[in-house]
């Protein structure tokens, strides 16, 4: 696919997400690849809704592969964190742990809202016009011999297309993944509860005296270990006027309609377990659970481990939660969904142009870029997924010795740890990251 056979590539993107929006920016600056997203929500969220995020270091970098970064740390509700601080329930200090500098990674994690990043991602998508058909929801796929033909409802309406790559970044649960494990003839794989729920609200500083003495640009982000759980808060954006809070513990599972918990229910729940917690837990509880504050916001986590094909063996790819949805307690499902995004925008860029770096991977053809993709991507992901679910046991109810044990194990651990711990996850650069803007510019 070089020189004068050198063709068109149509691709078709299932998913506006962070994953589909970041691969649709990188392939659309390849020359001869024209991409279309489908997404099945109906317009762009207008508000906070999705709760808050943490990209790493790692994650900030792809932001910048993908000329965006500036417009993220420019949004009103972004805070940039160096530091975790640990404290238990009572207040004493157990550590703190390292979140990645700019000196050392270009960036240190960003907290940020669901909404924001979407926003400047949306917001890229249609500076490049690149085609987004909103209430567009995959329903269908059938591998060919000359491609992939892509079936969806538009407002209710079927159509179908021939493409010749079919990225499904539709989600932890991706229809795509359904359909491709159906057409494969392989036992279609599906999400499993993990047992705990997360949960998270916002509330103004001013219904919390005090709140800017325990939380500071110096001190950006607490979280507060108890024996049943932990709680985790924010000063939120630059006008630091909302805190921003969060906890995961264990519930039962429940049918979809269950988990629309009560308000009364869940402020129990939360009560139960955290009232008799120090200042300032309590007092952003009794804030959260007044009426007039926006209802808290409820995930039950759920996860897709180990998936053992994560394309086709033809031109069907999932990226993203649709390949290893992983539980939120490593904060970094957003960062390797874009990783994931800038590894096969990498490899299809090999594929239609290839670099003369000895070095660079041989990509003849888009097959090759997908199997190519998993084989450079699992390990890496399985894992982060490994590690965040050892953190998410740690969140599960403990007796009171082993709290005493959990936070003097803690305390040595951080005592010792140094800036470099966190290397492997927030070091890490997908290949050729750097060289987007510069292709960017000079095909302007
Ligand atoms: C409670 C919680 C906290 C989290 N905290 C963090 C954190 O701190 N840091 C972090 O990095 N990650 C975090 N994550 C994980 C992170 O949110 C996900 O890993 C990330 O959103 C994955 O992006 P994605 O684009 O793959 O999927 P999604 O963001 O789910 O996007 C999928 C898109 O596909 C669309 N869609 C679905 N089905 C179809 C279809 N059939 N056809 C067309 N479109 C379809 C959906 O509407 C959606 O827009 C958290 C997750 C949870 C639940």
């Amino acid at each position: 696919m070089s020189g004068s056979n050198r063709r068109k590539l149509d691709v078709v993107i299932a998913g506006g997400g962070i994953a589909g929006a970041s691969s649709a920016i990188f392939l659309s600056s390849l020359e001869g690849v024209n991409v279309t997203i489908l997404e099945s929500r109906s317009r762009r969220s207008t508000s906070v809704e999705g709760g808050i995020l943490m990209l790493g270091p790692n994650g900030m970098n792809v932001m910048k592969g993908l000329s965006v970064s500036a417009h993220l740390l420019a949004r009103p509700n972004i805070t940039q964190v160096a530091w975790l601080t640990i404290v238990d329930s009572a207040g004493a200090f157990i550590g703190k742990v390292p979140q990645g500098s700019v000196a050392r990674y270009g960036f240190p994690s960003t907290l940020a809202s669901r909404w924001d990043i979407l926003e400047v991602l949306l917001d890229e998508v249609e500076r490049r016009r690149i085609p987004i058909k909103w209430s567009s929801k995959v329903i269908g796929l059938k591998q060919k011999d000359d491609g992939v033909v892509v079936q969806w409802t538009e407002n209710g309406i079927q159509y179908e297309k021939c493409a010749d790559l079919l990225i499904g970044a539709d989600g932890i649960w991706s229809s795509v993944r359904t359909l491709m494990y159906q057409e494969l003839n392989l036992p279609i794989p599906k999400p499993r509860y993990s047992g705990l729920l997360g949960i998270g609200g916002f509330v103004d500083t001013t219904e919390v005296p005090g709140i800017y003495d325990y939380l500071s640009a110096e001190r950006p982000v607490v979280m507060i270990q108890g024996r049943n759980g932990f709680i985790g808060l924010t000063l939120v954006g630059t006008d630091v006027k909302r805190i921003g809070w969060w906890s995961t513990y264990e519930a039962a599972d429940r049918s979809r309609e269950e988990w629309n918990i009560p308000r009364e229910e869940t402020f129990k729940e939360l009560n139960r377990r955290f009232s008799t917690w120090a200042y300032p837990v309590p007092q952003v509880l009794a804030v959260a659970e007044r009426p007039s504050t926006e209802a808290p916001l409820l995930w039950p986590i759920s996860e897709v481990e180990g998936l053992p094909r994560w394309h086709n063996h033809g031109q069907v790819v999932l990226i993203g939660d649709a390949a290893h949805a992983m539980p939120p307690h490593s904060g970094q499902g957003a960062s390797q969904a874009m990783e994931d995004a800038a590894y096969l925008g990498y490899l299809i860029r090999q594929c239609m142009s290839p670099s003369k770096d000895p070095g660079a991977p041989n990509i003849p053809d888009v097959k090759s870029a997908l199997s190519a993709l998993q084989k450079a991507r699992e390990d890496r992901v399985g894992h982060i997924v490994a590690e965040a679910n050892r953190r998410g046991d740690g969140k599960r109810d403990i007796s009171a010795f082993g709290m005493f044990i959990k936070k003097w194990s803690m305390k040595l651990i951080f005592a010792f740890m140094s800036e470099s711990w966190m290397d492997g996850w927030f070091g890490y650069q997908v290949p050729g990251i750097g060289e987007w803007e510069k292709l960017r510019k000079s095909a302007a």
